[in-house]
């Protein structure tokens, strides 16, 4: 595959599985960039920093950090300060502050800046990248020639989460999850810089109604086409 496909969506739609199965598939690479806004904000709690903090020192702690993106699909990887921080940050503190740290304008316009080098690694030799999540249809690539929109209800997408929590060994409980599911989309989608949305030109799939099978299925033709 060459080229771009952005995968956007809120989380628990299945997005990161079909992206990642997609790449392999495709033997494409793999750009999870959820996990890099994860990293930005685990380097802001490092440093001692929360919500109430002055923007401006929220994005010098993100942005000074040293964050690096493996984009292998078969082992993603990312690194904060030379350390994989892979299972650290999908806990609950960075789930809880994420959303803030990602409203930043500096903090996106340095991490988008990152994911334009990995993105031109990953095809300026003539090789695709699929690219995952919220604004990569709308900003970061908008003249992908794929863009794919991801979409299912907070409940089927909290119970999904619920099942990766506990798969990963991580405390989980419904409610909770669907609060913080329901939090992140209001936060994701009405901040003024990068709000989630689906790009005009996205296909839209609503995945309450299709298995991660079917929606691979399906993009593998679109890929092919
Ligand atoms: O995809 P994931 O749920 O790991 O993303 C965590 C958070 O990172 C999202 O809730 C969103 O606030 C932020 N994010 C973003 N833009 C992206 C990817 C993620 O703002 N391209």
């Amino acid at each position: 595959m060459r080229g771009v496909v952005a995968m956007d969506g809120p989380s628990g739609t299945g997005k990161s599985t079909v992206s990642r199965r997609l790449a392999q598939a495709c033997s494409a690479a793999y750009l999870d960039t959820g996990a890099m806004y994860r990293a930005a904000t685990l380097a802001v709690l490092r440093a001692g920093l929360g919500e109430q903090a002055p923007a401006a020192e929220l994005a010098r702690a993100a942005t000074s950090a040293s964050i690096e993106s493996g984009t292998d699909p078969a082992a993603p990887t990312i690194t904060l300060d030379g350390a994989d921080v892979s299972a650290e940050i999908r806990g609950p503190e960075v789930t809880a502050l994420v959303s803030a740290v990602s409203a930043v304008s500096e903090v996106r316009t340095e991490l988008v800046a990152r994911q334009h080098a990995l993105i031109r690694a990953a095809v300026d030799g003539g090789g695709g990248i699929i690219v995952e999540g919220r604004d990569i249809g709308t900003v970061v690539v908008p003249d992908a020639p794929l863009k794919v929109y991801l979409t299912a209800s907070p409940e089927v997408r909290a119970a999904r989460r619920g099942r990766q929590d506990a798969k990963a060994g991580r405390d989980s409980d419904l409610h909770r999850t669907l609060a913080d599911v329901e939090r992140r989309d209001r936060l994701d989608s009405s901040r003024r810089v990068s709000p989630l949305y689906a790009a005009a030109d996205a296909l839209v799939l609503d995945t309450d109604l299709l298995s991660a099978d079917a929606v691979l299925d399906r993009l593998r033709e679109l890929v092919a086409d």
